[in-house]
């Protein structure tokens, strides 16, 4: 297919090609990075906010200063890149320092370009899909008919997609990056490594309210054929139980979603998200959560609700070639 040609990657998955001598400074690297990992399991459907023990995992390429979160579980399956990026790394002045994402809030658009290019080498992928974002439920997929449709916009040695206003993309083509932006707000991944299809869900309040996440495994089923019990997920660094105040749930909040609350006007949005998709049929086993709030850690992560920022993380996910 053209397609396939043109969105291929220039090389394997990032993923499985970092030098093995890179080792050593990946652990010098961890002993000194503030990164926080949680490892999560089985048994996180409570509503209690449990902090796992800190674990290693694989940090960023040689010579890169993008440093983003990233899951063994991910990296394990073949073919696959994928990240979240931290607020640091690129380009970008106060009140976008450094790594923004977003086109539009003001930051320098020069910036922004450079700041996806770094990301876009980082993930070694040389085209990367977004979506202005609304907080709704509409999913696009990105297929052919998608990129006859919308512009490709090339600069810097990447090029660019911006389709249509929606909140979750999906596609089956190798070579593209599926980005979502993010600032407290959850990016969710969901995997089908058996049918080779990726998705990216921005998930804020809003879209759990409306379960977005049931929208977008719905997707998947009807134009994929993807299996439930086959996918993979992951919950980015977001707002976490302890810092996600409601006051006015009641009037923001459906009354079936209440049983999330965690302590007075406090909801785990992490764990309601994990009861959304296992109400699809995806196995509690198969979803990782990060369990790192960006509010307590805005000194790593944009937080709109701890800083007001105008910057914008990046969550990316793509297929390389196999
Ligand atoms: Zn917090």
């Amino acid at each position: 297919m053209v397609l396939a040609t043109q969105l291929c990657y220039g090389s394997s998955a990032v993923l499985g090609r970092a030098p093995a001598g890179a080792l050593i400074q990946r652990m010098v690297f961890f002993l000194s990075s503030p990164h926080m990992c949680y490892t999560d399991g089985p048994d996180e459907e409570g509503l209690r906010y449990v902090p796992r023990p800190m674990h290693i995992w694989p940090m960023t390429q040689p010579k890169s200063p993008l440093n983003p979160f990233v899951w063994p579980q991910l990296q394990a399956i073949p073919g696959l890149a994928h990240g979240v990026f931290t607020r640091h790394g690129g380009v970008s002045h106060p009140p976008y320092a450094t790594l923004n994402e977003a086109f539009g809030n003001g930051d320098s658009p020069d910036a922004v370009a450079e700041n996806l290019k770094r990301i876009a080498s980082w993930l070694d992928v040389n085209l990367l899909v977004t979506t202005p974002q609304v907080h709704g439920t509409q999913v696009v997929v990105v297929d052919e008919a998608f990129f006859n449709a919308w512009p490709q916009k090339t600069a810097k040695g990447f090029s660019l997609v911006v389709g249509p206003q929606a909140d979750a993309m999906v596609t089956d083509c190798v070579g593209v990056g599926l980005l979502i932006k993010i600032a407290d707000c959850q990016a969710v991944f969901l995997i089908d490594p058996v049918r080779r299809v990726v998705a990216n869900v921005h998930c804020g309040w809003r879209g759990s309210v409306q379960n977005i996440l049931a929208q977008t495994v719905h997707v998947m089923q009807t134009r994929f054929g993807t299996h439930p019990k086959d996918l993979v997920a992951t919950i980015s660094p977001s707002l976490g139980p302890c810092c996600a105040e409601f006051r006015h749930f009641r009037h923001e909040i459906p009354q079936d979603l209440w049983r999330f609350q965690v302590r007075p006007t406090y909801f785990d949005f992490w764990s309601m998200s994990r009861h959304q998709l296992t109400a699809c049929g995806v196995r509690m086993e198969n979803i990782h959560t990060a369990q790192i709030c960006t509010v307590c850690h805005r000194d790593i992560y944009f937080s709109y609700r701890g800083e007001k920022t105008k910057g914008r993380m990046a969550a990316v996910i793509g297929l390389a070639s196999l």
